[in-house]
């Protein structure tokens, strides 16, 4: 039986009932190794737990099924993923185009560690096509795109972005960690690679820490494979099983985020000490036609701006009970920080720091009522 619905592949692609025991939920392989029937002998293929391991290749299948990609590919961490991929795809004399807002830590990987190996790269804003396609050169392999942008929620036309790399033979990969497959599939809008963090919603429980690759074309999979197995970096069985866990729910979790979003922006944008806000969904958002194309809603990270300056987003930050300061997105209980002095601390002085009055949320699942009451409580301080 062939099935497509989003919530149905969530729960069932690559999780057949185990064939010898009929248990519903893919068992936890936790061996390194696996017992030959003679020399060369391998059951199903499996030799070495970095190579390949049971529980890690269902959450692989899930996701590739997910991303409606050909191969998918499961990780130690985003970083992990993200390096994996750019050695694979970038050596010495390369360039690649990265966001003008990058995650921090995708910022980091170029600036501090690929750079010492010849891999150049310019930053520039995605939102604005004509500054990428001037960014791009006949030594570019990769334009790295993510949509929404953290801490900043920029969005980025996929589709538009898909033809200028593809004009350069370069690779479109995009970075979907905030929006997760549910919300936007950029394999369908033209990319090559979807990039995650499955630490964020995939997993969704803040409870792992784990990343993953899904590439359109099988051969890109394959070498991608290679460098996996080469590399190491791989998801253990237990974060891997901790991963598929959540992802069974993904569907529903993001319906939830996405409406207690929608609802706290309604409540922040009477609030008289709340400035801008930063959120796809609301029209005067610069994004928001791209984001109304391309993404099936606006997702459950906001950020905004405090009209009495950064001591003032602190206090916030301070003062929430059911809002827990701490870095991190994408699980069930709403996290709330001050990207300026905690996740983007490194970006100060530089093109990518953040307004120090800002305020990041990912909201939760937790009842909308009581997220609102928490915010208002701490806005009054
Ligand atoms: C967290 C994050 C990463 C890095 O993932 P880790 O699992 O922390 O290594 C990459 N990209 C984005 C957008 C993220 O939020």
């Amino acid at each position: 039986m062939t099935f497509e619905g989003f919530e149905t592949l969530a729960i069932h692609a690559g999780q057949e009932a185990d064939a010898e025991t009929g248990a519903v939920v893919v068992p936890i392989y936790q061996t390194s190794t696996y017992r030959q029937d003679g020399v060369g002998g391998l059951r199903g293929g499996y030799e070495y737990t970095r190579t390949g391991n049971p529980t890690r290749a269902s959450l692989e299948e899930c996701v590739a099924a997910l991303e409606a990609g050909a191969r998918g590919l499961a990780f130690a961490s985003g970083m992990a993923a993200e390096d994996t991929l750019l050695r694979t795809v970038a050596g010495p004399g390369d360039h690649v185009v990265i966001p003008g807002d990058a995650y921090g830590g995708t910022f980091r990987l170029f600036a501090k560690v690929l750079q010492r190996w010849g891999v150049s790269w310019d930053a520039v804003p995605l939102s604005d096509a004509e500054a990428v396609r001037a960014a791009v050169r006949p030594e570019t392999v990769a334009v790295w795109a993510e949509t929404p942008t953290n801490p900043l929620l920029n969005i980025a036309d996929i589709a538009v972005l898909a033809d200028i790399a593809h004009e350069a033979d370069a690779l479109l990969v995009v970075d979907n960690t905030f929006a997760s497959p549910y919300l936007q599939r950029p394999i369908t809008l033209g990319a090559d690679v979807v990039v995650h963090s499955t630490t964020k919603y995939l997993g969704g429980h803040s409870d792992v820490v784990g990343g993953a690759l899904v590439t359109a074309d099988p051969e890109l999979g394959e070498r991608v494979a290679f460098h996996q197995n080469t590399m190491g970096a791989v998801a253990g069985p237990f974060d891997a099983w901790l991963t598929l866990r959540g992802i069974k729910t993904l569907g529903v979790r993001m319906d939830r985020h996405c409406a207690n979003a929608e609802r706290i922006v309604e409540e922040l944008a009477r609030h008289p000490r709340v400035g801008q806000i930063l959120y796809p969904g609301l029209p005067e958002h610069p994004g928001h036609k791209t984001a109304v194309d391309q993404m099936r809603a606006f997702g459950g990270m906001v950020s905004f701006r405090l009209r009495d300056g950064e001591e003032a987003a602190l206090r916030v930050c301070d003062r929430t009970r059911v809002f827990t300061l701490a870095e991190s997105l994408g699980g069930v209980e709403s996290l709330i920080e001050h990207p300026g002095r905690m996740t983007h601390a490194s970006t100060a002085g530089s093109p990518l720091e953040v307004p120090s009055d800002l305020v990041r949320i990912s909201v939760g699942i937790e009842s909308a009522d009581d997220l609102v009451a928490d915010l208002l409580q701490a806005l009054e301080g």
